[in-house]
């Protein structure tokens, strides 16, 4: 008698626009640590806050969707935004994301001690806090009534690039999102005043791509961030990665949608960088830097905000600059066009097709630090978990004692 063999269980491997694109352009070295083993960072400061902003901005379209008439903007935090952090505050703890200290305060009013706020006056407003009041009162009016479908889950299969039989795990990979989706339909019976409508409507290529459609059949896509806006160029003429990726993320979302069935063409994505609202003291030093070498391309215009920037110096507050612009730097259009999206899938091929390469590297060699490439940059480096031991940045972090 013969006995069959079992066939080895077939496996696509997933890959996630934010979780594995974002972070593996950042550092590879970091990726692997973070994400493929079993090492999980202590402070994911900003792994934290960006799925706390998602959910914060889910869940208050979710309350406002429910009973419109109930919920009048500008909302307040204590009444109406609290309930919503908490909630999303309880979702991340049961996934094991903690909130960072003095971030966020994840205490109410029945908690006798201070626990990790200063003291025991709970809750705290604290910059988390500030960040979805702002967020929610500043996008929430006009992009609620605009939202058809909430939480759209996207996801397909590609090819990977060069698979190679017993060299890679296999021939092709998923790749996931989720975004929310605005219809043409709700863009038109907008009420007049509408923010969203008039970026849309100013952007002259988005525009150009609208008005060449013969019918109201399209769709653009949202994407939130807790993150600032990043700088266009890392130094002059040198393009910044991560602005690039965000782009792609985008172009990616809506190749995905698009081969969704109840898709309509979509013809721009909107991200939100959700810190511009209340920028720290350390956003605002970034962005005198960046601004003064040409590298971010939403400036300070108003003579206001010119001298707000000139004169802001180290121990300075962080809200120096007008609403305006704050606004301005929180929102990124990116036209969604056909050859940009095949450049786009393009580039996420070859990422894929790289972290493939160094997982097959791997699992030949068997040494983390010899397969995976760091990327060493200052910022990035300076928050990794893994300085200590990592060899790109050898000696430059000394081990502090508490
Ligand atoms: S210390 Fe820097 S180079 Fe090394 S793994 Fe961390 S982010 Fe990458
Ligand atoms: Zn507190």
């Amino acid at each position: 008698m013969t006995l069959s063999v079992k066939s080895k269980p077939y496996i696509i491997p997933e890959y996630s626009l934010t979780g594995d694109l974002l972070s593996y352009q950042a550092c590879g070295l970091q990726y692997r640590y973070q994400n493929r083993g079993a090492l999980p960072p202590s402070t994911p400061v900003q792994l934290w806050f960006g799925e706390f902003i998602h959910g914060v901005m889910e869940e208050a379209y979710k309350t406002w969707h429910e009973g419109p008439e109930a919920l009048r903007f500008p909302l307040v935090w204590k009444d109406e935004i609290r309930v919503i952090e908490m909630n999303v505050n309880r979702r991340l703890r049961a996934k094991g994301l903690l909130p960072p200290p003095r971030l966020f305060c994840p205490y109410d009013e029945t908690m006798e001690t201070e626990g990790f706020c200063p003291d025991v006056n709970h809750p705290h407003k604290f910059l988390a806090s500030k960040r979805t009041e702002a967020a929610i009162n500043t996008w929430g009016p006009h992009l609620f009534p605009l939202i058809d479908n909430a939480e759209v889950k996207l996801k397909g299969c590609r090819d990977l690039v060069g698979y190679q039989p017993g060299v890679h795990r296999a021939q092709t990979y998923s790749v996931t999102g989720v975004v929310d989706v605005l219809s043409a339909v709700s863009m038109e019976r907008a009420q007049t005043g509408n923010l969203i409508l008039h970026y849309i409507n100013t952007h002259q290529e988005i525009r150009a791509i609208i008005d060449d459609l013969l019918s109201l059949d399209y769709e653009i896509i949202i994407d939130y961030k807790g993150m600032r806006r990043p700088p266009m160029y890392l130094r002059p003429g040198v393009s910044n990665p991560t602005w690039e990726a965000h782009a792609w993320q985008v172009l990616t979302y809506a190749w995905l949608r698009s081969r969704q069935k109840d898709a309509q063409r979509p013809v721009a994505g909107i991200i939100f960088y959700l810190n511009e609202l209340v920028p720290s003291a350390e956003d605002i030093r970034d962005l005198k830097i960046e601004t003064k070498a040409g590298l971010t391309d939403i400036l300070p215009t108003s003579r206001a905000d010119k001298q707000a920037l000139a004169r802001w110096r180290k121990g300075s507050k962080g809200d120096a600059l007008s609403a305006n612009l704050r606004e301005q730097r929180s929102i990124r259009l990116i036209p969604i066009t056909e050859k940009r999206q095949q450049e786009s899938l393009q580039a996420f091929d070859a990422v894929v097709k790289d972290i493939e390469n160094s997982i097959a590297r791997e699992m030949k060699c068997g040494s983390i630090q010899g397969c995976w490439k760091p990327n060493p940059q200052d910022k990035t480096c300076k928050a990794c978990s893994f300085k200590i031991y990592c060899p790109a940045v050898k000696g430059k972090y000394p081990m502090s004692i508490p």
